[in-house]
């Protein structure tokens, strides 16, 4: 049993007070290597914001959880080396599929867990939540529930259409789980290829333009649920520059689009506390490596590929975090 305070952690509470109250969202960005997690920390004590970092089943089953969970007491320490004095870290389970999961990452020192009950019926649902509610509790580590399904695929969590959150639901789920947030469906989607091109509009320069997040959702959400911590899943914006570079560099990426930033600014100035980026980061470490391997054909050390890759990732987190959730200058 390891509890996350004696790695210097902290847990969501206080950070998504403040962001609901400030107008603003906490980035939360998956890692699953040294090269994301330096780019993550690095970014995050640039701009002073608070960061979760956030660990997927599938970064578990690349990288080993016990890997993960000493990396992010790493990054602690490495936060402190960058020159950042108190460094607001959260370690926490993206999409925990059962109570085992969760449990064991609460008893290894995650500060914050997911549990998605969101294919589970409402009261199967309620039902494991509020059993990783009360475990968790006893060690201070928030829990993120969801309601409503999200269309795409992250890792393997796969899902064909979405379904909106009902905002009649979502008073009676937080009140009866005592989750301490909650991940909504208002159109956003996991993956690189967020919506068909048959869904989307075409504007005068012949891009794609997606349809609209439903912020009538939101905001009734919102209503229902004053001043709660609401979270936001699949919110890359997959930057048109990214995969222009990776097809230019052999790539075949067809039809990636993603949810444009100035509705991602929009809804951090909402309730929504926590938005949830990959795809993003995926993209600009893949274009940066098929530059250099179309570039230089002959490198081959790591560092001269993973360099440039942790460069642009990390040019990406802080775009997000300054000019996205404007989260920075919040410690
Ligand atoms: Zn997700």
């Amino acid at each position: 049993m390891v509890n996350y305070k004696d790695l210097g952690l902290v847990n969501t509470r206080d950070m998504f007070a403040k962001a609901v109250k400030g107008g603003y969202a906490i980035p939360a960005f998956n890692f699953n290597n040294m090269e994301q997690m330096q780019a993550i920390i690095q970014a995050s004590v640039e701009t002073s914001s608070p960061v979760i970092l956030q660990v997927s089943k599938g970064a578990r089953n690349y990288a080993n959880q016990t890997l993960l969970r000493y990396m992010a007491q790493g990054a602690v320490e490495y936060a402190k080396e960058l020159g950042c004095e108190k460094p607001q870290i959260v370690l926490h389970l993206d999409h925990g599929d059962t109570f085992e999961t969760c449990k064991s990452c609460v008893d290894f020192g995650f500060s914050s867990v997911m549990i998605d009950g969101s294919s589970l019926s409402f009261d199967e649902n309620v039902a494991v939540t509020k059993k990783v509610v009360e475990y968790a509790h006893k060690f201070d580590v928030t829990v993120e529930g969801e309601l409503g399904v999200l269309a795409g695929v992250e890792d393997d969590v796969v899902a064909e259409e979405h379904t909106y959150t009902r905002p009649e639901e979502v008073e009676e789920f937080v009140r009866r789980t005592g989750c301490d947030s909650l991940a909504i469906s208002i159109g956003t989607s996991h993956g690189a290829n967020k919506f068909k091109p048959e869904q989307c509009t075409r504007n005068a320069e012949g891009m794609l333009v997606p349809p609209p997040l439903e912020f009538s959702v939101l905001e009734a959400c919102e209503k229902n649920l004053p001043g709660f911590p609401i979270v936001l899943h699949g919110s890359s914006s997959v930057p048109q520059e990214e995969i222009a570079t990776i097809n230019k560099y052999g790539g075949a990426m067809k039809d990636a689009i993603g949810i444009p930033e100035d509705q991602l600014r929009r809804a951090a100035k909402s309730a929504v506390c926590k938005i949830n980026i990959d795809s993003d980061s995926r993209l600009a470490m893949t274009a940066a490596i098929r530059e250099v391997f179309a570039l230089k054909p002959a490198e081959f050390d790591p560092r001269k590929y993973l360099g440039p890759a942790r460069e642009n990732a990390k040019k990406l987190y802080k775009h997000k975090i300054l000019d996205v959730l404007g989260s920075a200058n919040k410690l």
